[in-house]
């Protein structure tokens, strides 16, 4: 149990840096203004300070990719409904969405309060814009993300979860989205989903470049056929000078092919500055290590919580970090702090978020979790004990 805690603390008593450093954070309008090392806490009392005890205290948490607009969070429990193919689950989602009786801005904000509670200050959400659901979702995201604005960041992905140029009106939604207020524009398999690369590329990327926004694409296509269009999107990012602002998710084919198609498309990526993004799964996940020693920039996020894709996800990064060091073969405490930095700094890079870190003059976006250091908060992912959004406490143990 945690004592009763300041609102708006000004110090953070004995807390251990990811270094292992003991030290007093002094924060002040909203910020990290002064580290200092802990000497005692005999003059650390008053209910102006958070006393830590030496537990361990990171960045704010960042979700990398999730769909708040598709969770069950905060509807009765959904059975899930197996699917043959990725059409029939794209089709039964329309469906069960219609049934659930729950509205979207209600069931993304009980997920998102429930990101807030485990540590998380930033999230990237990708929103359906399909020919059915039109701008509705980015409506109602739009919406949940004003109405948390002083408790999480959240970013908005225009997703064409039905394709683009094999939905009829998408591309034209797309736009209005980017216009209405989403912050990048999404893709889905440009070869496997709509068959027509350089089509689908062609207008995801003049999006981009027209409303000056970043791109945050599906990739499940497998083998040299995911690999290669990988290099096509790593072709055009670098042609148009978008390096930094995108992003494969899942990229897959990354794991099932040979060394040197690995290491001619890593390079590729790492040249053109794409990042990819994983979520984990067994068998499939991209091979961290590699990609990392090419300078490829890897992050981590829950993809699917509790949804038609899928009835698992809690929306714990840690327990994420837990799940990729697993799949990942991460075992040493390298291994595990590089796995703390997909659900941190580089997940924190790859969002553009600035400001960000445990450096003087940071925004003070804050978890205290209860260990001792980085790599035990990977393996474990303990309970957070107080969580800080610009130096106001938004969750606590
Ligand atoms: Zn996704």
């Amino acid at each position: 149990m945690v004592s009763a805690h300041p609102t708006t603390p000004d110090r953070l008593v004995d807390a251990r840096l990811p270094d292992g450093r003991r030290v007093d954070m002094v924060l002040r309008d909203g910020r990290i203004a002064a580290v200092e090392p802990h000497r005692s806490d005999a003059d650390a009392h008053g209910d102006t300070v958070i006393r830590c005890g030496g537990a361990l205290v990171l960045p704010a948490l960042v979700e990398g990719h999730c769909h708040l607009d598709k969770t069950f969070l905060g509807a009765p429990w959904q059975p899930h409904l197996s699917a043959g193919s990725l059409r029939e689950r794209i089709a039964h989602e329309k469906v069960l969405r219609e049934q659930i009786g729950v509205p979207v801005a209600e069931r993304a904000t009980a997920l998102a309060e429930r990101m807030v509670s485990l540590g998380t200050g930033y999230a990237r959400s990708h929103v359906d814009i399909d020919p059915e659901t039109k701008l509705s979702g980015l409506h109602a995201l739009l919406e949940v993300r004003a109405a948390l604005r002083d408790r999480i960041g959240i970013q908005l992905v225009a997703f064409p979860q039905s394709g683009i140029l094999t939905a009829p009106g998408v591309a034209d939604l797309l736009d209005a989205a980017l216009a209405d207020g989403a912050d990048l524009i999404g893709g889905l398999d440009p070869a496997g989903f709509d068959a027509d690369v350089d089509g689908h590329l062609d207008v995801v990327f003049g999006l981009a470049d027209r409303h000056g926004a970043g791109i945050d694409i599906h990739l499940h296509d497998g083998g040299t056929l995911g690999t290669s269009q990988l290099r096509a999107i790593a072709d055009r990012t670098r042609a148009l000078g978008l390096g930094g602002k995108v992003t494969v998710s899942h990229a897959y084919a990354l794991g099932q092919v040979d060394g040197g198609e690995l290491d001619r498309t890593a390079a590729a990526l790492a040249t053109a500055g794409v990042a990819i993004m994983t979520n984990g799964p067994a068998g499939t996940m991209p091979p961290v290590l590699p990609l990392r020693d090419h300078g490829v920039s890897v992050f981590a996020g829950s993809d699917n919580i509790r949804d038609a894709w899928w009835p698992y996800g809690t929306g714990d990064m840690l327990e994420r970090a837990t799940i990729i060091g697993l799949n990942g073969g991460l075992m040493s405490d390298d291994d595990l702090t590089l796995a703390a930095a997909m659900i941190t700094d580089s997940a924190a890079t790859a969002l553009g978020l600035t400001d960000y870190g445990l450096h003087l003059g940071s925004r003070a976006d804050l978890v205290v979790v209860a260990a001792t250091g980085v790599p035990e908060a990977v393996a474990s992912h303990p309970e957070r004990l107080w969580v800080l959004h610009g130096g106001r406490v938004v969750a606590a143990a």
